[in-house]
C-alpha cells in the first residue's frame, strides 16, 4: 500500500501516529490534538467531477485521500455508504443564497455525519485487532446523542456520556437516555465545561488505563475528517460551472470542529472565498480573530444555541496550528499564528440571543425559511457579513449557511418565536413515549472515577 499520512500532536511533544492509531487514541499523550502532517490536494478538475457524484461517493473520494494506506478502498466505500444513507438538502433562500440542512441523520443534528463514520471506522479497526474500548464523552446536547446512537449496539465498544443537566433540551436528553444496552448516560449538576474537565482528567489518570478509554469528542481526528465532505458536496451541487466559481460558507460554531472541517476543505483546494464563523455570546473566537488576543470565557455563557455554549473550544489548538502557531490545551499561545492570513480567510462575529430570536422570526416572515437557534446564528452571521462588506453582496455570489440541527429539536423556542410546531422528522418520532434511564454524580473527579471503577 501507499505510504500513509501521519498525524502530529498540536503540542508538538508526542510522536506522530497513523490515522488508525490517532483514531483509537483520541487525544495525544501531551494533551495536544492530532492534525495531518500533509493535507491532500484536489485539483479543480477533480472537484468539478464531484458534481455528478452522490454524497457517499464524495465522502469516499475525500476520505480515501486522508486514509490512504490505512484501509482498503472497498472497505472504506462500504463504510461511507452505510454511514450516509440520508438526504443532505440544499434549500434555496434567495438569489444564490442557500441553507444546507445537516439535520436528516438519526439524531437530527450535523454531529451524525462525524459520529456515524467515526463509529464505523473504530468498529472496523477494533474487530481487526479483537480489542475493546470505552468511549468517554462530554456533551452539551448533540454530540452525546449522535455518539450514543452511532455506537449503540456494537459489541466491542461501550459508551459513557456526561451531560450538564440544565443545558440540554428534553428531546436531546431523551435521544440519549432512551437507548440502554452498551450506552451509559450520566447527568451532572454543572456546566458543559465541567463535564469536559472530568473527561480530560479521566484520560490523564493512569489508574484508569485498564479501561482503554477513548474519546469521541471533536478532539478525535476521526470526527474531523467526516466534517470535510459536506463542504465539497454543497459546492459541487451548487456551482455554476465557471472557472471563477467561489463560495462563502457561514458556520455556526461552538467547539469549532465543524469549522475545522471547512478549513481542511479549503486547504484541499475548495475555492472558499470567505468563512463566516458565527458564535453566540461566547465570543472568545471573534475577539481572537479581530485582535489576536485569546481569552477564554469561564464559565461559558448559557445561550439559546446551547450546543455552542463553549468558552474554551478545544479545536482552537488545531486552528492555530493550521496558521503556523502553537496553542496549548489551556489556551496559551507560545507561537503566534499568522493573524493576517486568518483575517483574510475568516470573518467572525458574535450573535446575541436577541439577534438569534429576531433572525428566526425575520427568516420565517421574509423567506419562509425555518431555522432553529444554531442555524439562526449562522444565518444572522451571513446577513451581517454581507451588509458590512457590500463588495461580496452580489446576486451571483454563492453563499451557503449551515443549519446544524432540525427545528423540531427545539419546539419550545420555535413555538415561542413563531407560534408554530415544527414537524417532527422521522428520526424523532415516538421518542416521547420511550422510557428513560440515566445516573447522576457529583461534579468532582473522585466521584466520577469511583463510578467508572465500580461499573467497568
Ligand atoms: C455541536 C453543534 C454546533 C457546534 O459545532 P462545533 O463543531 O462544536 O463548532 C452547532 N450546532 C449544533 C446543533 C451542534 O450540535
Amino acid at each position: 500500500m501507499e505510504e500513509s499520512i501521519k498525524f502530529f500532536s498540536t503540542n508538538l511533544k508526542a510522536a506522530s501516529l497513523s490515522f488508525k492509531e490517532a483514531l483509537l487514541k483520541g487525544q495525544a499523550p501531551d494533551y495536544g490534538l492530532y492534525m495531518p502532517e500533509e493535507i491532500p490536494w484536489l485539483n479543480p478538475r477533480e472537484i468539478c467531477e464531484f458534481s455528478n457524484l452522490e454524497y457517499y461517493q464524495i465522502a469516499f473520494e475525500v476520505g480515501k485521500r486522508f486514509l490512504r494506506g490505512q484501509i482498503p478502498e472497498e472497505d472504506l466505500l462500504a463504510i461511507v455508504q452505510d454511514a450516509y444513507d440520508f438526504e443532505v438538502p440544499l434549500e434555496n433562500v434567495y438569489e444564490n443564497k442557500y441553507v444546507m440542512r445537516l439535520d436528516q441523520g438519526p439524531t437530527a443534528s450535523f454531529k451524525d455525519f462525524a459520529a456515524r463514520m467515526m463509529g464505523r471506522l473504530m468498529q472496523y479497526y477494533l474487530k481487526q485487532e479483537n480489542r475493546e474500548l470505552l468511549i468517554l464523552t462530554a456533551t452539551s446536547g448533540d454530540t452525546g446523542s449522535a455518539i450514543a446512537n452511532a455506537f449503540y449496539g456494537l459489541d466491542n465498544i461501550k459508551v459513557v456520556v456526561l451531560f450538564p443537566i440544565d443545558e440540554v433540551t428534553p428531546r436531546q436528553r431523551k435521544q440519549m437516555t432512551t437507548l440502554g444496552k452498551n450506552v451509559q448516560i450520566i447527568s451532572l449538576d454543572a456546566k458543559f465545561d465541567d463535564c469536559q474537565i472530568l473527561v480530560k482528567q479521566a484520560f490523564a489518570d493512569p489508574d484508569l488505563d485498564y479501561l482503554k478509554l477513548s474519546s469521541a469528542n471533536s478532539i478525535n481526528i476521526g470526527r474531523l475528517i467526516p466534517q470535510i465532505m459536506y463542504y465539497f458536496y454543497s459546492f459541487a451541487r451548487l456551482r455554476k460551472g465557471n472557472p471563477e466559481d467561489s463560495v462563502i460558507f457561514s458556520i455556526p460554531s461552538g467547539n469549532f470542529g465543524d469549522m475545522m472541517g471547512g478549513m481542511l476543505a479549503l486547504r484541499m483546494g475548495l475555492p472558499v472565498r470567505k468563512f463566516i464563523i458565527a458564535t453566540n455570546e461566547n465570543d472568545e473566537f471573534p475577539k481572537f480573530v479581530n485582535t489576536g488576543n485569546y481569552n477564554k470565557i469561564v464559565p461559558s455563557k448559557n445561550c439559546l444555541s446551547s450546543a455552542m455554549n463553549v468558552g474554551h473550544p478545544s479545536n482552537l489548538a488545531r486552528f492555530v496550528s493550521l496558521y503556523d502557531g502553537v496553542m496549548d490545551e489551556n489556551g496559551f499561545i507560545s507561537q503566534k499564528p499568522d493573524m493576517e492570513q486568518i483575517q483574510n480567510e475568516i470573518y467572525s462575529v458574535s450573535i446575541t440571543d436577541g439577534e438569534t430570536k429576531n433572525t428566526i422570526k425575520d427568516a420565517h416572515d421574509k423567506y419562509n425559511l425555518l431555522l432553529e437557534p444554531h442555524g439562526s446564528v449562522g444565518w444572522a452571521g451571513l446577513q451581517k457579513f454581507l451588509k458590512e462588506n457590500p463588495e461580496y453582496d452580489t446576486p451571483e455570489q454563492l453563499c451557503i449557511s449551515l443549519e446544524t440541527a432540525h427545528p423540531a429539536k427545539f419546539p419550545e423556542q420555535i413555538r415561542e418565536i413563531l407560534n408554530l410546531d415544527p414537524e417532527l422528522p422521522p428520526s424523532l418520532e415516538g421518542i416521547e413515549e420511550k422510557k428513560e434511564s440515566s445516573d447522576s454524580i457529583e461534579n468532582n473527579y473522585q466521584a466520577f472515577k469511583n463510578y467508572l471503577k465500580e461499573k467497568y
